[in-house]
């Protein structure tokens, strides 16, 4: 399915407001319970019964029929806006990796290190790796005191001196989350997301080796 969240403004609808819990419900089972964004599957429960899910509309052109809603985890659905994203982290300059993959390594990286065990082993080496060299910054940004906050990203996309093309130079940011505004959210998937921890190792050994690489273009 193609989504075109990202770079693509929108507000998502939010539960309660727009939609009552069973129209969102169906919508979770029409989807099984997946993210139509990054692909987490969540295992509901009665207390958390959308799994810390959101329900949006398909893209900002669709308008807002229910054939139009899809489901998606509480990270996706932030990149829905860019007011959404204020605080929650920064931009990155990463043109190769795609946003719902930075959300799955992000996610098992903040999984690993809120449940205290020792036998992550070197899955722990490797999210502490992933997360230190997901943090460099172009040369670029900090000659325009740019460190990714999203309130300032039209501000710094003017300043760019070089003026590459907006659009094409927005389609190679990725979006870094913070841990805390989605701490409650990951301890819930975390059983989810444990369930491919191992696929995840090589994944986060990858992804770290082509950041410390430099983009790895
Ligand atoms: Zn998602």
């Amino acid at each position: 399915m193609s989504m075109n969240l990202f770079g693509n403004w929108s507000n998502p609808l939010v539960i309660g407001k727009e939609i009552d819990l069973e129209s969102a419900l169906r919508v979770l089972d029409r989807f099984n319970n997946r993210c139509q964004y990054c692909r987490l599957v969540v295992n509901p429960t009665p207390h958390t019964p959308l799994g810390h899910f959101v329900i949006c509309n398909r893209n900002t052109h669709s308008n807002s029929e229910p054939s139009n809603w899809v489901c998606l985890c509480e990270m996706c659905a932030d990149l829905n806006s860019l007011d959404n994203l204020n605080g929650k982290g920064s931009f990155i300059e990463l043109g190769w990796a795609k946003q719902g993959q930075i959300n799955a390594l992000l996610r098992v990286s903040y999984s690993v290190a809120l449940r205290e065990s020792d036998q992550w082993g070197d899955l722990k080496k490797a999210s502490e790796r992933f997360l230190n060299a997901i943090d460099t910054r172009p040369e670029s940004w900090s000659s325009i005191g740019w460190d990714g906050e999203p309130s300032r990203l039209a501000e710094m996309m003017n300043q760019m001196i070089w003026k590459p093309s907006s659009q094409a130079y927005l389609h190679k940011l990725r979006f870094r989350f913070d841990l805390a505004p989605y701490e409650d959210a990951i301890r819930f998937w975390a059983a989810s997301v444990e369930s491919r921890y191992t696929n995840s190792f090589q994944a986060l050994n990858v992804a770290a080796q082509q950041l410390e690489d430099g983009n790895g273009e």
